[in-house]
């Protein structure tokens, strides 16, 4: 089973992710650790992200692509993969449909994480204070929301042609949510 998970910055993808990968036993496929992972090994691909991570941008799509291509050459993505981070454009999400089908397989389930802005403002400040993470600034943080609801919430609409979505409320906790996350998943069995 592939799930992908949309959500803008702050609205819990990766908590709940991690949540469910527990459950599911599913591969991660998180481009943000993929790529925050070639910087720390200073790999070519990862400074030449460097600039547009830092300023809260995208990155180029064939390097994104490129990375997830790679991955899921990798023996475990056979059991199917959860998408956390990826498709961000609607070019990555044709892609990704493309690299899956040439892998006899497919999206399964879209789950769009939704959380209005002024929570997700606080959410990211407060991640900002453990992270380490040089994105999580008061100046990237309007960026990254920009950046995904112009070129990010298309993608859902390019999923719902096919039917594929399910709008998860995230506002609650943790539990809660994976609670409704749950519902969603096991409709598909
Ligand atoms: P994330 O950890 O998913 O919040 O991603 C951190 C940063 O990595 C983003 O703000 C982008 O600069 C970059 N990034 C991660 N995934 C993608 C993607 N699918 N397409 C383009 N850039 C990405």
């Amino acid at each position: 089973m592939n799930i992908v998970f949309i959500g803008p910055p702050g609205s819990g993808k990766g908590t709940q992710s991690k949540q469910l990968l527990a459950k599911l036993g599913l591969s991660h496929l998180s481009t943000g650790e993929l790529l925050r992972s070639s910087q720390q090994q200073g790999m070519a691909l990862g400074k030449e992200a460097s600039d547009s991570m830092d300023r809260g941008n995208l990155v180029p799509d064939e390097l994104v692509v490129g990375l997830v291509d790679n991955r899921l050459d990798h023996p475990d993505c056979k059991r199917g993969c959860l998408f956390d981070g990826f498709p961000r454009t609607v070019g990555q999400a044709q892609a990704l449909d493309q690299m899956l089908a040439k892998r006899s397989t497919r999206v399964h389930l879209v789950l769009e994480l939704v959380v209005d802005e002024s929570e997700l403002v606080t959410r990211i400040l407060r991640r900002a204070k453990t992270s380490g993470r040089v994105d999580d600034t008061p100046e990237t943080v309007q960026t990254r929301l920009d950046v995904y609801h112009s070129q990010t919430a298309p993608v859902v609409d390019h999923y719902r042609q096919f039917d594929l979505v399910e709008e998860i409320d995230a506002v609650g906790t943790e539990e809660e949510v994976f609670q409704k996350i749950m519902v969603c998943v096991e409709r598909l069995s």
